[in-house]
C-alpha cells in the first residue's frame, strides 16, 4: 500500500474523521450510509387506534385497517397498534436482518404473544433484529405488532419538557422497512467514535490523543465504504491501538447498565407500566447478547407490575436475576423522596421492597439505590442498616446550585452514628451513553481519586425509560484497557461496593443531612397531596395500633395484614420522589389524590372493626369508644357528636395510665357539653370552678385577647399576633415591636424547574398580607373553649379566613385556616418574629430532630434558605423557646427570630393548576419554659396530628379504661405497634421505638397484654440472636442512645379459647 503523505493539520485531520462517521453529512459516500445495505417495505401494515392501553391478547383481536408510513395518530396518551406482516426476500441468506421502525411515541415490538423489544427515537432504539444470519431453512414470513404509546419517552410537554402535557399531540409513524444490516460498519463506526473522542478528551498536549487521531486518519485512508473487504484492515488498525494496554494504576470504572424509570411524573402510572416493559425487555435482549453485560434495577413496585402485566417478562428476569446479570438494588418499593416521608413510611419502603427482592429474586438488596431523590434525611442510615444495607448511591447533590459537595466516595453518618459507604458517580448522572468524554469526565471530577481508584458509572437512557444500547455496551467492551483511559469493566454494584471498601480506611466522614441545594419548593408545592400523604399515614398508623390492640384482646379477630400491605404500598407508591414532592403533571395528582381516598376509606373501615372488635363481650354501657393512640397522658377538649348531628365539645381526660395507648369508654354521646357560655370565654384545664376565675373575654379596640391560664394570646383587629405570654412566668414569646401570624406573599419566579424550585431571590420580594380592621370576631363554642375569627384578603384574587382556636389545658393555640388560592408565581408564607436569640433553631425529621442555623454566614449556610421539617420547629434560648407546629407542611424556615411557615406555592408547569383552589390546614403555637424536650413539644406536636379517636362503639363498650402500653420515659416514643410480617394471622407483634429528645436513656415498657416472650428485632423484624429479653411483671428494660430505633418482638400468649 502506497503510504499516505501524513499531513499534520489538527483540525482537517479530525474533521475529516467526523465527516467519515457523519449520520448528516456525505452519508452518500461515508461509513455510516453503509450502516444499512438493501431494504424492502413491509409486506403489509395495518393499524388500530384506541384510548385504552388494552392487553395484548385483547388488542390483537380488535380490527385493524390498512395504514401506511406517513400516517398520523393520537392524540396524547392513546395508543396505536400496528400489525405489522414481513416476507424477507430470498436473496438476504446468510445476512443480518432488521425491521426498521422510526415513530413519534414509544413502541414495544410482540412477537408470538410475547414483548420482544422497545422502540424509540429518543432512546436510539430504531431497529429490532429479526435475525443474526438469514437461514436458509428460517421462515421468510411473519407477523409482528409494534404497541406505540402516544408520548415521548419524556411525556408530551407542550413546547418544554416540563410544561403541561399537550392533549392534542399528533404522532407519525416516519419509517416501516426491512432492511440489511452491516455489522462490520457498525463496528468501525464505533471504533472512529472513541478514537475521536479520545482525540478530542485528551486534548492536543497529550501524545496519546495524537495517536488516536492518526490511528483514525489512517482508518480512513484504508477503508473504502463502498468496499467491505477493506475493513479488516481499517479494524486491525484499531485492534491494534486498542490493545495498548494502560498501566496498573489505572482508576477503574464500574460499568453499570441502568435505566431510571420514574414511577409516575410527566406521564400517567399507567404508562410506567408499559415503560417497565419496552425498557426491560430491551435489557433481556442485551443481556442475551452481551453475557458479561449486568444491569441494575430498583423499585420493587415496578417489579410488582411486570410480574402481573407481563409475566412472561418477569420469568425472564428471573432467570437472569439467578445468572447475576439482573441485579435487583434499592431495597424500596419506590425510589421514594428523601426528606418528606415519616420516619415508619421509610420502614415500609425497605420492608415492603426487601420482602418483594426475597420472594421474587432470592435474595435481599445491599445497597439503598436513590440516584435522583431531592435531599436525605440524616436519619436514613440507620434505617437502612437495620434494613440490612451497608451500601449507598446516588448523584443527586451535583444538582447543588450553591456548593459542590466535597466527596464521592465517603462515609455518612447519620443522626444516631450509624454509618454507610456512600458512592456518588462522579461522572453527575445516571443516564451516561459510554462515551470518551463521560469516561474521562467521572475521573477528572472524582474527588477521592488517589484514596480509592474506583467510580461508578451509569450507563442507558433514564428518567422515561429506554435502558442501555447494544452501541452502549460496545464502546465500553471496546474500553475495557487501553492506554490514555482508565479501565472500564462491566460491573455489579457488589464488585463495586467491595472494591470502594478495600480503600475505605482513607475515606471522608460527613455527618448529618445531605441536603440538596436545589428543589426546595418541593417540600409545599401541591398541598392536597402533602395533607393527604400526612393523614394517610396517620389512618395506618391508628389501624395497625387498633387492629393489634384487637388481636390481643380477642381471639375471633382477624388481623387485615393483606389488606394493611395493599394500603402500605398505595402509600408507599405516592411517597416517590416526583409525587409526594409535587413535581408531576396534573393527570398524575388525580391518580394520587384518588389513591390516598381508597386508603382513608378502606382504613376507616378497618378502624371500626377492630374498634368493633375491642368492645364485642364486654360488659358496659354503649355510647363512644375513645380511642388515644399516643403513648401519653391526654387531656384534650373533644368535639363529640351529639344528638341532630351538631357537635358538641368534651373534655377528655385521662388519669393513671388509664388513657394512655388505650382506650376509656365514653358512656354518653357528649360529656361535659358545656352551658350556652358567652363566646370566647376559655376556662381553664381543671374543674369548672375555675370557670369565675378566667378573666373575661376581652375585646377592646377591636382586638381580642384569648386566656386559658396556660397562654394568654392576643390578637390585633386583623387577627395578627401582637402577644404570646406564658401566664405562669409573664414571659413575651412575641418580638419586640413585632406580629406574629404575619401573612407574607412573595414573587416565586425560579429560573426553570417551576414545580421544584424556590430561588434565594424570591426572599428579596417579600410583602407582607395588610389585613383591614374590624374583620376580628370572637368564636361562639363556649366553656372550654375560646376562639376568634378573621377574614384576610390575599389578594384581588385570593382570600384567607382563620380561626386561632385555644382550649382548657391546651399548651398551644391553633390556627385553623383555609384558603381560596388563585395565584400565579407566588408563594405564601407565616412569620411569627420570636423574642428569642439563637444562632440555630431545631426542626423534627424521621425518628428525631437537627439543628440548622438561623444566619447566612456561610454558603452552606445560606443555601438552606428554605428547609424542610415534619410537625414542628423550634426556636429555643437558655430557659425558653416558641415552637411552631403544623399538622400538613414540610416547608418552613428560620432566619435570624423569624419563624417562618411555608404554606402554599403557585408553579405552573408540570401541573398548570397545581394549588388551585380551596385549601384547610392547621398549625400551632406554644411558647415554652426550659427545653423544648422538657416542655413537651414532641407530644404536643403528635397531638396535634393524632387527635383523639372517637369511634361509634356498636356493640357494648368496655366499662373500664385500660392501657395497653406506656413507656416510662418522656425521651421514648412508642410510635408503631403492628403485626409482625412473618407470622400472617400468628399472635406476634412488632412495637417500633425510638429516643427523641437525643439523649441516652434507660426506660421501662409496660404492658397490660398477655406477652409471652419479647426480644428485639431489627427494622426487618428479623430476631436479634441475642435471644429474648429478661420480662418480669409484664415490663421489660430498655436502653437506648441518642436518636436510636429499637423493634421489639412480642409473642402474646394463645388466646384464650
Ligand atoms: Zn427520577
Amino acid at each position: 500500500m502506497a503510504a499516505a503523505p501524513a499531513l499534520k493539520h489538527w483540525r482537517t485531520t479530525l474533521e475529516r474523521v467526523e465527516k467519515f462517521v457523519s449520520p448528516l453529512y456525505f452519508t452518500d459516500c461515508n461509513l455510516r450510509g453503509r450502516l444499512f445495505g438493501d431494504s424492502c417495505p413491509v409486506a403489509e401494515l395495518s393499524s388500530f387506534l384506541t384510548p385504552e392501553r388494552l392487553p395484548y391478547q385483547e388488542a390483537v383481536q380488535q380490527d385493524f385497517r390498512p395504514a401506511q408510513v406517513g400516517d398520523s395518530f393520537g392524540p396524547t396518551w392513546w395508543t396505536c397498534w400496528f400489525r405489522v406482516e414481513l416476507t424477507i426476500p430470498d436473496a438476504w441468506v446468510g445476512q443480518e436482518v432488521h425491521l426498521r421502525w422510526e415513530s413519534d411515541g414509544e413502541g414495544l415490538v410482540w412477537r408470538d404473544g410475547e414483548p420482544v423489544q422497545g422502540l424509540t427515537k429518543e432512546g436510539e432504539k430504531t431497529s429490532y433484529v429479526l435475525t443474526d444470519k438469514l437461514g436458509e431453512e428460517d421462515p421468510r414470513s411473519l407477523t409482528l405488532y409494534v404497541e406505540v404509546a402516544c408520548n415521548g419517552l419524556l411525556g408530551a410537554g407542550k413546547g418544554t419538557m416540563i410544561a403541561a402535557p399537550d392533549p392534542e399531540k399528533m404522532f407519525q409513524v416516519s419509517r416501516a422497512e426491512l432492511a440489511v444490516f452491516h455489522r462490520d460498519v457498525h463496528k468501525l463506526l464505533v471504533d472512529l467514535e472513541l478514537l475521536l473522542g479520545m482525540a478530542k478528551g485528551l486534548g492536543e498536549d497529550n501524545q496519546r490523543s495524537y495517536q488516536a487521531l492518526y490511528t483514525a486518519n489512517q482508518m480512513v485512508n484504508v477503508c473504502d465504504p463502498a468496499q467491505p473487504e477493506t475493513f479488516p484492515v481499517a479494524q486491525a488498525l484499531a485492534s491494534k491501538f486498542f490493545g495498548q494496554r494502560g498501566g496498573e494504576s489505572q482508576h477503574t470504572i464500574h460499568a453499570l447498565g441502568h435505566c431510571h424509570i420514574d414511577t409516575a411524573w410527566l406521564w400517567p402510572f399507567k404508562e410506567t407500566v408499559r415503560k417497565c416493559a419496552r425498557s426491560w425487555v430491551t435489557v433481556v435482549q442485551l443481556m442475551e447478547r452481551n453475557p458479561e453485560f449486568i444491569f441494575a434495577c430498583s423499585q420493587a413496585q415496578q417489579l410488582a407490575w411486570v410480574k402481573s402485566h407481563y409475566p412472561g417478562l418477569h420469568a425472564r428476569l428471573q432467570e437472569f436475576a439467578c445468572r447475576g446479570q439482573f441485579v435487583p438494588v434499592g431495597g424500596t418499593w419506590v425510589e421514594m423522596d428523601g426528606n418528606l416521608p415519616s420516619g415508619e413510611a421509610m420502614v415500609r419502603q425497605f420492608l415492603q421492597g426487601q420482602s418483594f427482592f426475597l420472594q421474587e429474586f432470592g435474595k435481599m438488596c445491599s445497597e439503598f439505590w436513590l440516584p435522583d431523590t431531592f435531599g436525605y434525611s440524616a436519619q436514613l442510615p440507620q434505617i437502612m442498616r437495620s434494613c440490612g444495607i451497608r451500601h449507598f448511591l446516588t448523584q443527586k447533590l451535583s444538582w447543588n446550585l450553591v456548593n459542590s459537595f466535597p466527596h464521592h466516595t465517603f462515609f455518612w453518618e447519620g443522626l444516631d452514628g450509624s454509618r454507610v459507604l456512600a458512592h456518588f458517580p462522579p461522572g453527575d448522572s445516571y443516564g451516561m451513553q459510554g462515551s470518551v468524554e463521560e469516561v474521562l469526565k467521572t475521573v477528572a471530577k472524582n474527588r477521592d481519586k488517589g484514596r480509592t481508584n474506583h467510580s461508578a458509572f451509569l450507563f442507558g437512557f433514564g428518567d422515561g425509560g429506554g435502558g442501555p444500547t447494544q452501541t452502549m455496551v460496545d464502546r465500553l467492551k471496546r474500553l475495557c484497557n487501553t492506554d490514555g483511559l482508565p479501565r472500564v469493566q462491566l460491573s455489579s454494584p457488589e464488585r463495586l461496593f467491595s472494591a470502594l471498601e478495600g480503600h475505605s480506611g482513607q475515606l471522608c466522614t460527613w455527618v448529618g443531612e445531605l441536603f440538596l441545594e436545589l428543589h426546595n419548593g418541593t417540600y409545599t408545592t401541591h398541598a392536597q397531596i402533602k395533607k393527604a400523604n400526612r393523614e394517610c399515614e396517620r389512618i395506618l398508623h391508628d389501624v395497625e395500633l387498633l387492629s393489634s390492640l384487637a388481636l390481643a384482646r380477642s381471639a375471633q379477630f382477624l388481623y387485615p395484614a393483606a389488606q394493611l400491605q395493599d394500603l402500605w404500598r398505595l402509600l408507599l407508591l405516592n411517597q416517590f420522589h416526583d409525587v409526594v414532592t409535587g413535581s408531576c403533571i396534573q393527570l398524575v395528582a388525580e391518580e394520587a389524590m384518588c389513591h390516598y381516598e381508597d386508603i382513608r376509606s378502606r382504613g376507616n373501615k378497618l378502624l371500626s372493626t377492630a374498634a368493633a372488635a375491642l368492645c364485642a363481650g364486654e360488659p358496659g354501657p354503649e355510647g363512644l369508644l375513645i380511642v388515644n393512640t399516643l403513648p401519653w397522658k391526654r387531656t384534650e377538649v373533644l368535639a363529640l357528636p351529639s344528638p341532630g348531628g351538631a357537635h358538641c365539645l368534651g373534655l377528655i381526660p385521662s388519669s393513671g395510665d388509664s388513657a394512655q395507648h388505650g382506650l376509656c369508654s365514653c358512656s354518653h354521646p357528649h360529656l361535659t357539653a358545656a352551658p350556652a357560655a358567652p363566646a370566647a370565654c376559655v376556662y381553664s384545664a381543671g374543674a369548672s370552678a375555675d370557670l369565675a376565675s378566667r378573666p373575661p373575654p376581652t375585646k377592646t379596640d377591636g382586638s381580642v385577647t384569648l386566656d386559658n391560664g396556660i397562654i394568654r394570646v392576643k390578637l390585633d383587629p386583623t387577627g395578627r399576633l401582637t402577644s404570646l405570654v406564658l401566664v405562669a412566668s409573664g414571659r413575651e414569646a412575641i418580638a419586640e415591636g413585632a406580629v406574629g401570624n404575619q401573612f407574607v406573599l412573595f414573587d416565586d419566579v425560579p429560573l426553570y424547574w417551576d414545580a421544584w424550585d424556590v430561588m434565594d431571590y424570591h426572599l428579596e420580594t417579600r410583602k407582607p398580607v395588610l389585613g383591614q380592621a374590624g374583620t376580628l370576631a370572637v368564636g361562639t363554642e363556649g366553656g372550654m373553649r375560646g376562639s376568634a375569627w378573621f377574614l384576610l384578603q390575599i389578594s384581588p384574587n385570593s382570600r384567607l379566613s382563620q380561626k386561632v382556636v385555644l382550649d382548657i389545658g391546651c399548651p398551644y393555640v391553633r390556627f385553623h385556616t383555609e384558603v381560596h388560592w388563585h395565584e400565579a408565581h407566588k408563594f405564601l408564607k407565616v412569620e411569627f418574629p420570636a423574642r428569642v436569640r439563637s444562632p440555630q433553631a431545631t426542626f423534627e425529621v424521621q425518628f428525631g430532630h437537627l439543628q440548622r442555623p438561623t444566619h447566612y454566614n456561610t454558603s452552606w449556610d445560606w443555601a438552606r434558605f428554605e428547609v424542610w421539617a415534619h410537625r414542628w420547629m423550634d426556636l429555643s434560648e437558655h430557659g425558653f423557646g416558641l415552637a411552631l407546629l403544623n399538622d400538613c407542611k414540610y416547608g418552613a424556615s428560620v432566619r435570624g427570630s423569624v419563624l417562618s411557615l411555608s404554606l402554599l406555592r403557585a408553579p405552573k408547569s408540570p401541573d398548570a393548576t397545581v394549588d388551585m383552589g380551596r385549601h384547610e390546614f392547621t398549625y400551632a403555637l406554644m411558647p415554652h419554659e426550659g427545653s423544648f424536650q422538657d416542655a413537651g413539644v414532641i407530644p404536643a406536636a403528635y397531638s396535634l396530628n393524632f387527635p383523639l379517636l372517637a369511634l361509634p362503639a356498636p356493640g357494648p363498650a368496655p366499662a373500664a379504661a385500660w392501657s395497653a402500653f406506656s413507656v416510662s420515659s418522656p425521651a421514648v416514643v412508642l410510635e408503631t405497634v403492628k403485626q409482625a410480617e412473618t407470622s400472617l394471622q400468628g399472635r406476634k407483634l412488632v412495637l417500633r421505638l425510638y429516643e427523641a429528645h437525643g439523649s441516652h436513656v434507660d426506660c421501662w415498657l409496660r404492658t397490660s397484654l398477655p406477652v409471652q416472650e419479647a426480644v428485639l428485632c431489627d427494622l426487618l423484624e428479623r430476631r436479634d440472636p441475642a435471644g429474648p429479653l429478661p420480662l418480669r411483671n409484664n415490663r421489660l428494660k430498655l436502653t437506648f442512645s441518642p436518636f436510636q430505633v429499637q423493634s421489639l418482638l412480642l409473642v402474646l400468649q394463645p388466646a384464650p379459647s
